[in-house]
């Protein structure tokens, strides 16, 4: 079963090295805000292609894991008689 794209930036940001990689460049060079300041951008080391703030990033992981909770919640109730 594949999982969506933006599942696996969250396994990638829930793993322990918590590896992000640029979109455009693929390197894992990224600049975190140190301090977590969520109004803080992103941006990539190599390129310096932007990735959006904290906040952002937060919210569009969140809502793909709702989105993901949602649709196993519908296939599990399609199985039911
Ligand atoms: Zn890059």
């Amino acid at each position: 079963m594949r999982e969506p794209n933006c599942l696996s930036r969250v396994h990638r940001l829930m793993d322990v090295t918590v590896e992000l990689h640029c979109d455009k460049c693929g390197s894992a060079n990224l600049s975190l805000p140190v301090d977590g300041d969520e109004q803080a951008t992103i941006e990539c080391n190599d390129c310096g292609e932007r990735h959006g703030t904290l906040a952002e990033l937060r919210s569009e992981l969140l809502a793909c894991a709702m989105e993901h909770s949602a649709q196993a919640l519908r296939s599990g109730l399609d199985r039911l008689p």
